[in-house]
């Protein structure tokens, strides 16, 4: 791993990434921009500036989106900045409130029993005292409903006639949340993998440690990871739905800092890429189709952190009888950001209704996405505006273009 005086000193402070860093552009804040928290930290590491009271705030309100990253000519590697001065915070005053929170939430077993304990109090949203306790603000996030459980095959009811042969195995990164929150998703993942000649090894497996990495816990994130490294070993490619975890996984090489994490990263997809590098495309022209006007808004770990903004498109585009358009600011980020939205509620409030703004003005009918952090986020501005555009991972549109 690069040194972070390495890292920071590669930034110029040539200003480029200013405007495309929505927490800047929404304060106005030079400390609230990549430029001004890449001085801070340099200047921490250097002694100058203490870590909890003149660093730590600025940080805290760091989506950690990395469009900064795309948007920088030197190639400062801003995620890793992050992810080291984050750590070095928690280190340095680790905060129980918040790593208790992160482990509930990425224990498919602890976020169920807590989701189901937390219906039991009142009103929809993150409980006030959870809330007030971790961000001093009244909470702006929904509670997360559990989803009936699905039951049965996923690929049962396929037309075997019109499914090519089988052809080889896939991973697919079950995750906790995901798991959890959105089990349809990865049914629709498995029907698209098996149109295009793939089935899923199913493989019991951990958290890739993704959301421990973003928020200051890179030991715990460095035990997930080479865990699941050893979990799916060998030379099968792996296929992620979720773009929060996927991008940490492409990334193993350089936090697990092994030979291993980065021949892993090298086997490691995004659905999408995964779909349109092997035929998707071919067999959408044969499927029946789907009347609708489609968006699609770009998770900020699938276009910044994996630089993946074709792929879905093309498949989106696609879709028979369907009706592509694009959303404006398409690549800024929502506001949800891992646990952003609960822990920033305010600052998440206001990207939130800039991004529903923009979904309604293209009067879409449905808005698609690549993270379920996103999709739970943007479903609850659907909710609030009366529900009319809906709200779903790519997958299950690709899926709905073939079985309706
Ligand atoms: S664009 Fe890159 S080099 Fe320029 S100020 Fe931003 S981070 Fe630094
Ligand atoms: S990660 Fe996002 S919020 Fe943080 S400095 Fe970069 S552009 Fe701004």
């Amino acid at each position: 791993m690069k040194r972070v005086e390495d890292l920071t000193a590669q930034c110029i402070r040539c200003g480029f990434c200013l405007e495309d860093c929505p927490t800047f552009t929404e304060t106005g804040s030079e400390l609230e921009s990549p430029r001004g928290r890449i001085y801070l930290v340099r200047s921490a590491v250097e002694g100058k500036l203490r870590w909890q009271e003149d660093v730590k705030p600025h940080l805290d309100r760091c989506l950690g989106c990395r469009a900064c990253e795309t948007a920088c000519p030197s190639g400062v590697q801003y995620g890793a900045i992050l992810e080291f001065a984050r750590d070095k915070i928690e280190q340095e005053k680790p905060s129980a409130l918040k790593k208790g929170f992160l482990a509930g939430t990425t224990s498919p077993t602890i976020l169920r029993t807590q989701l189901n304990l937390a219906r039991l109090l009142p009103g929809k949203r993150v409980p006030g005292p959870l809330s007030k306790l971790l961000s001093g603000e009244t909470a702006e996030a929904d509670l997360p409903t559990l989803p009936t459980a699905l039951k049965g095959d996923p690929l049962a009811g396929m037309d075997q006639a019109s499914l090519p042969a089988v052809k080889g195995e896939v991973y697919l990164l079950e995750g906790c949340a995901m798991r959890v929150l959105y089990p349809h998703v990865h049914w629709a993942t498995r029907r698209l993998l098996r149109r295009i000649g793939y089935v899923v090894r199913e493989v019991p497996q951990g958290c890739c440690g993704a959301l421990h990495a973003h928020n200051g816990y890179l030991d715990e994130a460095k035990k997930m990871g080479n865990s699941l490294v050893q979990t799916l070993s060998g030379d099968l490619p792996i296929v992620v739905n979720s773009a929060g975890c996927g991008s940490t996984m492409k990334e193993y090489g350089h936090l697990l800092e092994t030979e291993a994490g980065a021949e892993f990263a090298k086997r490691t997809f995004d659905l999408s890429e995964f779909l349109l590098q092997n035929g998707l495309q071919e067999e959408l022209a044969k499927a029946k189709g789907l009347s609708q006007r489609i968006t699609y808004h770009d998770a900020c770990h699938l276009s910044h952190g994996q630089k993946i903004t074709e792929a879905p498109r093309a498949l989106l585009k696609s879709i028979p009888n369907a009706e592509y358009v694009e959303l404006p600011e398409s690549l800024t980020c929502c506001g949800s950001a891992g646990i952003y939205n609960v822990v920033q509620p305010k600052l998440a409030r206001r990207l939130l209704n800039r991004k529903w703004k923009h979904v309604e003005s293209t009067q879409a009918t449905v808005v698609a996405m690549g993270n379920p952090g996103c999709h739970g986020w943007i479903a609850q501005a659907s909710r609030e505006t009366g529900g009319r555009i809906e709200v779903v991972h790519t997958a299950e549109l690709l899926e709905r273009a073939f079985s309706g």
